[in-house]
């Protein structure tokens, strides 16, 4: 779901960046890679739907018995939660989600997924790990092993948990409603990463407050008064309307919001008509609507409301044939990065990883990570960061114009694996080792 994360300019400096320093975890952390990888490639070549991650859950569940976490499979659909308790402190939740895209790969890699399914569309296709979720995975072993192993350097307990149906923006929700933070100790911190294909291998990127967008799905139903083509003065037809709402609908952005407040307007799906000559009687818009924040989210929703029925006025339909506007309802809501939080773990990470962290903008894009921390905002702290996953070499390339990077959900999306697991498996148990520590802090 997570689309570009990072502009080119705030990666720059990774390229000069120097080798970050060595030490004892970073050494586990490399030891541990071969195995990591063949995880890594196990899981890219068997991606599964949202929703339908049956097999990915039972085998990394198995791994999470073998290190001695206490697991159950089967929350919210195929969610899987793995418990270590271990003496008093925090509660720390670490998170990676598991589902693939129906996208047909053509990465060309020796392990490229040959895996078919159907997806809500109902049409089967091709399954690829376009967005990483594979990546995040392998990274989530690896935490899990390294944090198992060194259960002598934390106190509290460690929730590690695999959620579904991510792009779908359904599976976080899912695992809540089915008893997340009831069923299980409830986290006083949530830890979760996901790569980013906009920045250098190996590279970390946050934002520090809002990160990701709230996303509103909407359908307008456009009705008209049908009739022939050649006497359309006996009509009133939906499809002029709908070009008017759709024209108009750019001035929600443009005219209406405070410019400095970020917001999108677009309308992916334009559906009316069947032939030359027939006026329909009824056109259907379909609109993705970005916003931070429940008031900006709430302006434009209203707005939208409002001039898609003042459109149909103006055209002279009935006030019994007016459209109508339905809202998707769970909407995903924005993603926020607790900001004391986020900073307590970056100056950790930018202790550990010099000139490899930096500060990133928010993005219009969506993830449902943000439902944990909205379970309960007044008592978690939460943090989602980004991974660069472009290969150094393609990275540089595309700096100098010479490449055109392929974006997540790409079919071409083949990320430096190593780099990102890598990275991530250190930074994320780095962290939670940093959360709890074994004095009790
Ligand atoms: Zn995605
Ligand atoms: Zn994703």
């Amino acid at each position: 779901m997570l689309k570009s994360i990072l502009g080119a300019g705030a990666a720059l400096a990774m390229i000069l960046a120097a080798p970050a320093q060595a030490d004892e975890l970073r050494d586990e952390v490399m030891a541990d890679m071969p195995g990591l990888m063949e995880v890594y490639k196990d899981l890219h070549a068997n991606p599964e739907l949202s929703f339908q991650e049956f097999e990915t859950a039972k085998k990394l569940a198995a791994r999470a018995r073998e290190l001695g976490f206490e697991v159950t499979e089967g929350v919210g659909q195929t969610g899987v939660v793995a418990v270590m308790e271990n003496g008093e402190g925090p509660t720390v939740m670490l998170r990676a989600d598991m589902d693939g895209l129906p996208v047909v790969e053509q990465t060309g890699l020796p392990y490229a997924s040959k895996r078919t399914g159907v997806p809500a569309s109902g049409v089967e296709t091709g399954i690829m790990h376009a967005c990483g979720h594979d990546t995040h995975m392998a990274a989530w072993v690896g935490a899990a092993q390294i944090l198992s192993d060194r259960k002598d350097e934390w106190s509290g307990t460690l929730v590690m948990i695999l959620q579904p149906a991510e792009e779908t923006g359904e599976g976080a929700l899912a695992m809540l409603e089915d008893g997340l933070f009831e069923r299980f100790p409830k986290p006083d911190y949530v830890l979760g990463f996901h790569d980013a294909a906009g920045a250098p291998a190996g590279f970390i990127g946050y934002a520090k407050g809002f990160a990701l967008a709230n996303v509103d799905s909407v359908d307008i139903s456009v009705p008209g008064i049908g009739g022939h083509g050649a006497y359309p003065h006996t009509t009133k037809d939906p499809i002029v309307i709908a070009s008017s709402i759709v024209m108009r609908l750019q001035t929600l952005v443009s005219r209406e919001k405070n410019p400095l407040e970020p917001a999108v307007v677009t309308v992916g799906s334009f559906l009316a008509g069947a032939k030359h000559n027939i006026i329909p009687d009824e056109a259907k818009l379909q609109l993705t609507v970005r916003s931070y924040g429940e008031e900006s989210r709430q302006q434009l929703l209203e707005g939208i409301k409002r001039i898609a029925r003042a459109e149909a006025m103006a055209a002279g339909m009935p006030d019994d044939k007016l459209p109508k506007v339905t809202v998707q309802d769970p909407y995903l809501p924005s993603t926020f990065n607790t900001p004391e939080f986020t900073e307590q773990v970056m100056a950790g990470l930018r202790e550990r990883f010099p000139d490899r962290v930096f500060e990133t903008p928010p993005v219009m894009g969506g993830e449902d990570f943000g439902q944990f921390y909205l379970a309960d905002p007044e008592n978690i702290e939460s943090l989602i960061f980004w991974v660069g996953g472009a290969p150094m070499e393609d990275w540089q390339k595309s700096q100098a114009g010479e490449l055109d990077l392929p974006s997540l959900h790409s079919p071409f999306w083949a990320p430096d694996a190593e780099a990102v697991i890598s990275t991530a498996t250190e930074a994320m148990t780095a962290a939670t080792l940093d959360l709890m520590p074994r004095n009790g802090g």
